[in-house]
């Protein structure tokens, strides 16, 4: 039995807005989408119809960590991004399972209040997962991998991956993938296994690279802050004398392609953009605005990485680094495209770079869906959609109405 979701304006993403139409639902997928009539006419079902609304995919954010959503304005902007790295290491001392699990609960609500359906969270204590509750979200777990020095035991490690990956979860949305943390904490050998793997299981994977001017220091120059700090950690240094960039560091131990997700790439320069072109198959990349507004990090190259044909989706990050899980907020932090455009960095290319078909309303998409009160029929829907403020009362999510 289908349902009819008739709705005053409709955002399919992929094709232009519909007034006074309905999406049609049967189980969890997209059956079809057009004018209410003539959607009436074609299917049969029950008629559930949202009024004066806007009706759009539910949000994609690409980039996220759960774990640390109690740390909301716990770390004032620190001098440099090395200083933030102490600050939410000693944040994250003495804490406890329950800590975690409380602040994952906590995360999932508000990405669900502002209308976020699928999230791809990255998970630093992947034994919590023997103790997951099922995730209210579609919701892709990449298991952090840091290999900077023994953080766990053997035992330890090999437990956290046994309970990523081997255990029955029925009814979960969403997928399993691995995250080597960065190049500064993960080695490359770690890039080169874990390419291995992905390409072998099928499975997605996220790294963060290229974030601060530290970063670009450390591998490019052998010098700077964050250099000093992971030397006094014990990290073996040998990687940063080669005068590689961050990310022609990662480029070189890791197959990049469309499986993985990028997060940041905000310090790159000629060469990695050549680099970027010459790559067959082309990463995605993830831009968290509000995260890096609160480093001060170099402009994000977004023209320059749209012309080069990259799949740029958008992230949170934490609530170590930002103050909100709001894609909205997101959203508008983007400057000069236009409002379509920045609404598909926020809903399809989130899906594409997960690899699932959603993030938009047409036939055979996951039906994941939001709607957000508009009473102006004649404004652009698009713009109406980035100026949305409230929370988000309505939402589908696999066929499903929740909240
Ligand atoms: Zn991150």
């Amino acid at each position: 039995m289908a349902t009819l979701l008739r709705a005053r304006h409709i955002l399919p993403i992929v094709a232009p807005v519909i007034h006074d139409g309905a999406v049609v639902v049967e189980n969890e997928r997209i059956l079809a989408v057009g004018p209410f009539a003539e959607m009436r006419n074609a299917h049969a079902g029950e008629v559930l119809d949202l009024g004066e609304q806007i009706l759009l995919p539910g949000l994609v954010n690409a980039h996220c960590h759960l774990d640390y959503t109690r740390f909301r304005r716990a770390i004032s902007p620190q001098k440099s991004f090395t200083d933030w790295i102490r600050a939410i290491n000693s944040h994250k001392r003495g804490l406890y399972d329950e800590d975690y699990l409380d602040s994952i609960a906590s995360g999932f609500a508000e990405l669900r209040k502002w209308g976020t359906t699928t999230v791809a969270n990255i998970e630093s204590f992947p034994e919590l997962m023997l103790r997951m509750p099922k995730p209210p979200l579609r919701t892709w777990w990449f298991m952090e991998m840091i290999d900077l020095r023994h953080r766990l035991s053997t035992e330890a490690a090999v437990t956290g991956a046994l309970a990523f990956f081997e255990t029955e979860r029925p009814g979960w949305l969403g997928g399993f993938g691995l995250s080597p943390h960065a190049p500064y904490t993960a080695s490359g050998p770690m890039y080169e296994l874990v390419s291995k793997i992905a390409e072998q299981l099928g499975m997605n994977v996220t790294t963060h690279v290229a974030e601060s001017r530290e970063e670009w220091h450390m591998f490019r120059d052998g010098s700077g802050a964050l250099y000093d700090f992971l030397l006094t950690l014990g990290r073996w240094m040998y990687d940063c004398h080669k005068a590689r960039t961050p990310f022609a560091h990662v480029a070189h131990h890791a197959k990049l392609g469309p499986r993985w997700l990028l997060a940041h790439m905000n310090e790159l320069d000629d060469s990695d953009f050549a680099l970027l072109e010459a790559l067959p198959q082309k990463p995605s990349i993830v831009h968290c605005p509000g995260s890096h507004r609160y480093f001060r990090h170099a402009p994000f190259p977004l023209a320059r990485l749209r012309a080069a044909g990259i799949n740029l989706c958008l992230g949170t990050d934490s609530l170590a680094s930002t103050d909100t899980l709001s894609m909205f907020e997101e959203m508008r932090a983007i400057p000069g495209l236009a409002p379509l455009e920045i609404i598909k960095m926020a809903t399809l290319n989130g899906a594409r770079a997960l690899g699932f078909d959603g993030g938009k309303i047409a036939p055979g998409a996951v039906a994941d869906l939001i709607a957000i009160p508009h009473t102006t029929p004649d404004a652009d829907i698009p713009a109406a959609v980035l100026a949305h403020r409230a929370p988000v009362h309505w939402m589908m999510l696999n066929g499903k109405v929740i909240g």
